[in-house]
């Protein structure tokens, strides 16, 4: 098992790795070793990422086969299925960091926005699972100063909706609140940047 705090250090030292790879030009990650895994796996990080095809976990953290168990949908967004899904994975393989990990542009944030300044009639009511998800960390931002500039809303409406995942984890399931309490399981949230690959952990992570 790895504490919570040494985890994210080696989330750090990947994300390192990727950021320093992109710009050499240098091959990403070594695959591990799919036979030594065919029984067992013991991943060291839970990452509940958004769907966007530009942030896939593992390559931005530079992991192999079976170091992070990973949960995408659009807008890192919390439902039962997400809920239960890390349940499993923490308490089944003892993983003790849950990341929300959010990004710069995220589109389902960008669909919100749209959606809350001209509502769609026709909105696919899957698609409104979404936006209602999102939608509360919009709204209150909408009220401020912010609304006046896209690119400063959006900013700070990805950290919201991360924040607001972050805080569903960490009190909306009576068994993670119990492995928080009692095993060491932390739920951080951090923003991975589309431009710079640089992923900031924003949320959560007690000083060192
Ligand atoms: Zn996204």
């Amino acid at each position: 098992m790895v504490p919570a705090l040494e985890a994210i250090e080696r989330l750090r030292e990947g994300n390192r790795r990727f950021v320093d790879n992109i710009s050499n030009g240098k091959t990403l990650a070594s695959a591990g070793r799919p036979m030594a895994l065919s029984k067992a796996q013991s991943p060291f990080a839970i990452i509940l990422g958004c769907s966007d095809s530009r942030v896939p976990a593992e390559i931005v953290f530079d992991q192999g086969l079976g170091d992070l168990f990973v949960i995408r949908v659009a807008g890192n967004i919390v439902a039962p299925s997400q809920v239960a899904s890390i349940e499993f994975a923490a308490s089944r393989f003892g993983t003790r960091l849950v990341v929300v990990l959010g990004h710069s542009e995220c589109g389902a944030v960008l669909a919100t926005i749209e959606e809350l300044q001209r509502p769609i009639a026709q909105q696919s009511r899957n698609l409104a699972a979404i936006v209602d998800r999102i939608r509360p960390s919009v709204e209150e931002l909408l009220r401020t100063d912010m609304a006046k500039d896209l690119a400063v809303l959006t900013h700070h409406a990805v950290r919201s909706n991360v924040g607001v995942s972050v805080d569903h984890l960490r009190h909306g399931s009576q068994l993670l609140e119990q492995a928080i309490a009692r095993d060491g399981l932390l739920v951080v949230g951090a923003e991975y940047s589309l431009e710079t690959g640089i992923v900031d952990f924003f949320d959560g992570v007690p000083a060192a």
